[in-house]
């Protein structure tokens, strides 16, 4: 094998990418821990807490999500919420340990009329001492600078798969609409999450095209998300086959590879994933997780059962900065003596 991958590259080609996607599966994951130790505590793992603040009646049509007005899930459709109740939200979140809130609307962009509420909702959060993070949708650099002023530390913006498979996902918005919506969020000083989602029917050269986007971007997302697809009944992707698990491990290592100091999310579809799974993705080089009883409007595991894995793999929350400190001995504190309870915390209320 050659020398071990760690430097911050922008320059990847398809044929390095897809030669780590074809290397022996153990080589792989052996490659993927190195590179992860020089850049992170391998037992530690950084989490987040999600709140849907506006749910369903999205006008886009990506062919997995349950939220888009254009399917019948059943989704019940919810307005923006009121900020106080966002407050309130983000207030229980910090009670339980949360350093960083997470804000996501179905919405394809905010409008004028809704900026003033997702300002104060981040001024909000921002002044409890909490990281903020919001996903609306594409942004204007006005917007995305609005944002900033705030307080706004990340913003969400998914590429979801490759620019060739793209078209096969959704058809209301481009591959080129999303990357400037990143180069806005980027020019505006705001951190970037952005990451995809696989088994939607991609093939492993869409794997290698995604990670190629995400990796070849001027400056690597400090946060990529990896979901699995979640089927959900009523979406155009609700009978696609099953991806072999093994491929999304190894999609999570090459990302590892490619972008070692961002913090790989194992995001949507961790309901679906079983312990040892889980396990495999965290050796692979994921270390970021949300925890909560909803995932935006998807099962996520119930936030006990995440902390008792945390206990049985002998993981740790993410050490915090100093001034979040005091959050970090709560959620450690609560970790220790399993007051799991703490931990629920339901993000569509
Ligand atoms: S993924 Fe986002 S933009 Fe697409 S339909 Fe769902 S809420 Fe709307």
């Amino acid at each position: 094998m050659n020398a071990p991958v760690d430097t911050l590259r922008h320059n990847w080609t398809r044929a390095e990418v897809k030669a780590l996607f074809e290397l022996p599966f153990n080589d792989l994951l052996f490659e993927a821990q190195c590179v992860h130790r020089r850049h992170f505590n391998p037992n530690e793992v950084q989490v987040s807490t999600l709140c849907s603040i506006k749910t369903g009646a999205c006008p886009e049509d990506c062919a997995y999500c349950p939220q888009s007005a254009r399917y019948d899930t059943g989704l019940e459709r919810e307005k923006l919420m009121a900020v106080e109740k966002v407050l309130e939200e983000a207030k229980a979140a910090k009670e339980s340990g949360a350093t960083r809130f997470c804000m996501g609307a179905a919405w394809r962009s905010p409008k004028a009329k809704d900026m003033p509420y997702v300002l104060n909702m981040v001024k909000g959060v921002k002044e409890m001492g909490m990281e903020t993070c919001m996903t609306l949708g594409m942004l204007s650099s006005d917007q995305a600078v609005e944002l900033k002023d705030a307080g706004l530390d990340y913003y969400n913006h998914n590429l979801d798969t490759s620019p060739e498979y793209y078209q096969c996902i959704i058809s209301t918005r481009t591959y080129q609409d999303r990357l400037d919506t990143l180069d806005s969020v980027r020019e505006a000083g705001l951190k970037v999450c952005s990451g995809g989602i696989v088994g939607m029917g991609e093939k492993e050269d869409d794997r290698v095209g995604l990670l190629m986007q995400l990796a070849n971007l001027k400056e690597h997302p400090e946060s990529v998300p990896i979901n699995m697809l979640v089927k959900v009944e009523g979406t155009p992707l609700a009978e696609e086959a099953d991806l072999d698990p093994f491929e999304f491990i190894r999609t999570i290592a090459v990302a590892r590879i490619m972008m070692p100091a961002s913090h790989v999310r194992l995001s949507a579809g961790r309901e679906e994933m079983n312990d040892q799974m889980q396990a495999l993705a965290f050796f692979a080089g994921a270390n970021s997780i949300f925890y909560g009883e909803k995932l935006l409007t998807t099962p996520n595991p119930e936030s006990n059962k995440d902390m008792q894995l945390f206990q049985r793999l002998g993981i740790q929350p993410e050490s915090y900065k100093v001034e979040e400190s005091a959050s970090e001995e709560v959620l450690v504190e609560q970790l220790k003596e399993a007051k799991m309870d703490k931990f629920f915390y339901n993000a569509a209320q």
